[in-house]
């Protein structure tokens, strides 16, 4: 299948490490020029190098970006269309909120989540999307989690904002389809990256157990048997924003070895 994608540029927010940058990467491979963002410098500059030796594609550009600034978005944004020529393709992406429960988080800590999580996506939208429309035409992934069909026990935050993640984007499919400007979000379950790490790392502390026994279990109770890789989520992804998807708008999917089991 033809993606479409050589010469066409992408947008990847939160990527310099895990799905934002597995993502890239696929992209830069598919021939796309990409422009990657995240807080650090150095991080930014050693993912840079790392996606051009192994796409062959040196078209990779970043720049520093925290995505709970609004004003550091809409220059992300200018310094992409810069870099790059245009933005074809936008990939919303954040770093997870904190896990917790109820009783756990203050008002500062829902802000938080609600400008990393919520705003920044509806941010970048609002300065990418008019120079979509100037193309008459765009692609927009929304990477969200696998709560977007069934809540994660001890996940109020990320329960909370990927849901409006799909509301958001169901609305705007209607607003943006008549400019040829599709949006789609995709939640990830179990996809090895830090961050899940990082949350099984918390639950064999809290369990009193090592990180081993609790990712062995965890695995386990997965239909696949395993925990993904970046790369099975990004092929997902590049389908998603590619020219050969031309008419699956405004819909919500996990990849997810199966580990969801709800039917809708
Ligand atoms: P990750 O490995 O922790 O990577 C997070 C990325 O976000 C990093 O590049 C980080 O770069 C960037 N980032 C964090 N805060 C930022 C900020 N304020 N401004 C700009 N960039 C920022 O996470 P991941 O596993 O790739 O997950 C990506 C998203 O999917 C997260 O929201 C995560 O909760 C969600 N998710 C993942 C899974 C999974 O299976 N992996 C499951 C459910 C949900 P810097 O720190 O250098 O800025």
């Amino acid at each position: 299948m033809d993606l479409g994608l050589t010469g066409k540029t992408a947008l990847v927010v939160a990527a310099s490490k895990g799905l934002g940058k597995a993502t890239a990467l696929q992209l830069a491979k598919e021939g796309a020029i990409v422009h990657i963002v995240s807080r650090e410098e150095q991080t930014l500059k050693q993912t840079r190098a790392e996606i051009i030796k192994e796409s062959g594609n040196d078209e990779v550009y970043y720049s520093v970006c925290d995505i709970t600034d609004g004003n550091a978005i809409i220059q992300a944004v200018a310094a992409a269309r810069q870099h790059t020529g245009s933005v074809d393709i936008l990939i919303n992406n954040a770093g997870g909120p904190p896990a917790g429960k109820l009783m756990d988080f203050d008002d500062d800590t829902w802000q938080q989540a609600f400008e990393l999580n919520l705003l920044s996506f509806v941010r970048f939208i609002r300065a990418a999307a008019p120079i979509m429309k100037e193309n008459g035409s765009g692609r927009i992934l929304n990477i969200a989690s696998s709560s977007i069909k069934q809540s994660i026990d001890n996940l109020l935050l990320s329960n909370t904002f990927r849901a409006g993640i799909v509301g958001l984007a169901k609305s705007l499919s209607q607003e943006l389809a008549p400019d040829n400007i599709l949006i789609n979000t995709l939640g990830p379950g179990k996809i090895h990256t830090d961050r899940v790490d990082q949350l099984d790392q918390k639950t064999a502390d809290l369990q009193g157990r090592s990180l081993e026994e609790v990712q062995r279990e965890s695995q386990a109770s997965i239909p696949i048997g395993r925990y993904g890789k970046p790369e099975e989520f990004a092929n997902m992804a590049v389908f998603l924003c590619s020219s050969a998807n031309s008419y699956v708008t405004g819909q919500a999917f996990v990849v997810d070895g199966g580990m969801v089991k709800s039917i809708n």
